[in-house]
């Protein structure tokens, strides 16, 4: 991209769904996932007299996030109606907060190429999720669902803070880092519980005005926002090359096609009519919430690093990958309470656990294994009652569902053979068999060795202790040496 002369101005409107219970104003179900409309009250389909009541375990998720994000948090906010008419949106109006947000002038610091930086909050403001929309091409229909509509949700505006796509995607790992140790959501990009509109514009380097900006939505992942990020500011930098202007307008993002397209132009606050909710009272934070947040503040990812390494003793490395999702921590303590093997347990962890995401795009949360049973299983390892071939093998099928080790090792018939008169027979049918093999060895291949183990361990079906088997097989080549 030819940037040379110009310089990008970004900030991010984040919309996080609150893992609350039950919805923002009426006491329905937030559960993901279920039947159609199933979670609906009079309050959250909009009837008329229907009356909102405020949660007030949202109000204490969105001032913990405000607390985490070194926000001021406002004793006194109110909610306000933004009125606007679409079909997944009963009511005609949205309940959120315009005028006076819970919290507001925070910020959050990042790690850039040229050393740290804040990120300005501007503010944190609660709101209800709207229902969703189900679209049918071949029938040409429309379908509703409300079970979302109502959900809690909160809105994080950034400052215009971000100079480009590495900066905003280091602010959101780390973003979603904090409200996850926090518990408050889970922020999965591709269920939308975290939802990312990304505001950008470009200027010339000399310029102190900001450029006009565009806003950008449906961002699924994070590479989608970093792409979507520097096709946005090549397109406007040829726009104002070519003497154009840029509209200020809301863009869609493609990931597939790797474009954006204009989707309507953006809207004003003006646009909305907002005005102060009446059915809503004032909201407070006391100072009970505000006593109970500092105390139940969980140990955040630094903090869990410095534990990892200088108590459990396992290597940094490790510690950073595994505080990487708030859910991979919370399998590995549970599972260090039980056995306590702390690097093992890390060993597998990082190795194949992430091996097994990676494949099957699952998130740490998506783990079937309980603490339970994969401490059966890395005790049953360093025991040798498995060796490491099988234990890869029983490691998967526990990850996936969680099966009792002992039992399925047992019924399947998987111990390790350690018969040591046993494994000679095969070591000696092997070497019988493979003549070149052993004197490439004697030769001073070493490499002959791995294939002459390969062969022993084929025999024995896989189950041979690998140790065993090397000790076996090199005594019995070194015998006529
Ligand atoms: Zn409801």
């Amino acid at each position: 991209m030819r940037m040379n002369e110009y310089k990008m101005d970004i900030g991010l409107e984040i919309h996080i769904e609150l893992s609350t219970d039950t919805k923002i104003f009426c006491k329905c179900s937030t559960q993901f996932g279920c039947e159609p409309n199933v979670n609906t009250c009079p309050v959250c389909t909009g009837m008329p007299g229907a009356l909102p009541v405020l949660n007030k375990q949202a109000v204490r998720y969105a001032a913990a996030v405000g607390d985490a994000l070194n926000c001021k948090i406002n004793t006194i906010s109110k909610f306000d109606r933004k009125n606007y008419y679409y079909p997944d949106n009963p009511q005609n109006y949205q309940i959120t907060q315009f005028y006076t947000p819970i919290c507001e002038n925070g910020y959050l610091e990042i790690d850039t190429i040229d050393g740290k930086k804040n990120i300005g909050i501007r503010e944190i403001h609660m709101e209800e999720d709207a229902g969703k929309l189900l679209h049918n091409d071949l029938k040409n229909v429309s379908f509703i669902d409300y079970n979302r509509a109502g959900v809690p949700l909160i809105e994080i505006v950034t400052m215009p803070d971000f100079s480009n796509g590495d900066e905003v995607t280091c602010f959101l790992e780390k973003l979603r880092l904090i409200i996850q140790y926090l518990q408050v959501s889970d922020c999965k990009l591709n269920e939308g519980s975290m939802r990312v509109d990304v505001n950008l514009s470009v200027r010339k380097k000399e310029c102190e005005e900001l450029g006009t900006r565009t806003e950008m939505k449906n961002l699924n992942s994070f590479r989608a926002i970093k792409r979507a990020i520097d096709n946005e500011a090549s397109r406007q930098i040829e726009v104002l090359k070519n003497g154009g202007i840029i509209d200020m307008e809301t863009r869609r993002w493609d990931d597939l096609k790797e474009e954006s397209f204009v989707m309507r132009s953006k809207e004003e606050a003006k646009d909305y009519r907002y005005f102060p909710e009446p059915d809503l009272p004032m909201v407070y934070v006391d100072d009970a919430m505000l006593k109970d947040i500092e105390l139940s503040k969980p140990q955040f990812r630094h903090e869990k690093n410095d534990y990892y390494i200088n108590e459990l003793k396992i290597p940094e490395y490790d510690a950073k990958l595994i505080t990487l999702d708030y859910d991979m921590t919370v399998l590995f303590e549970e599972t260090v309470k039980i056995c306590d093997k702390p690097k093992n347990i890390s060993n597998w962890l990082i190795g194949e656990a992430n091996r097994i995401l990676k494949e099957k795009e699952w998130d740490a949360c998506d783990i079937k294994m309980s603490p339970k049973n994969f401490a059966m299983f890395v005790n049953m390892v360093s025991e040798g009652i498995i060796n490491s071939n099988v234990a890869k093998v029983v490691f998967e099928k526990m990850f996936l569902e969680d099966i009792n080790p002992e039992k399925y090792v047992e019924e399947n018939g998987l111990k390790q053979n350690s018969d040591g008169e046993m494994i000679k027979k095969i070591v000696q049918d092997v070497i019988n068999d493979n003549e070149q093999s052993v004197r490439d060895y004697k030769a001073g291949k070493d490499k002959a060795i791995g294939y002459l183990v390969g062969q022993v361990m084929k025999k024995a079906a896989g189950k041979a202790n690998p140790k065993l088997v090397n000790e076996l097989l090199l005594e019995e080549l070194r015998k006529d040496m």
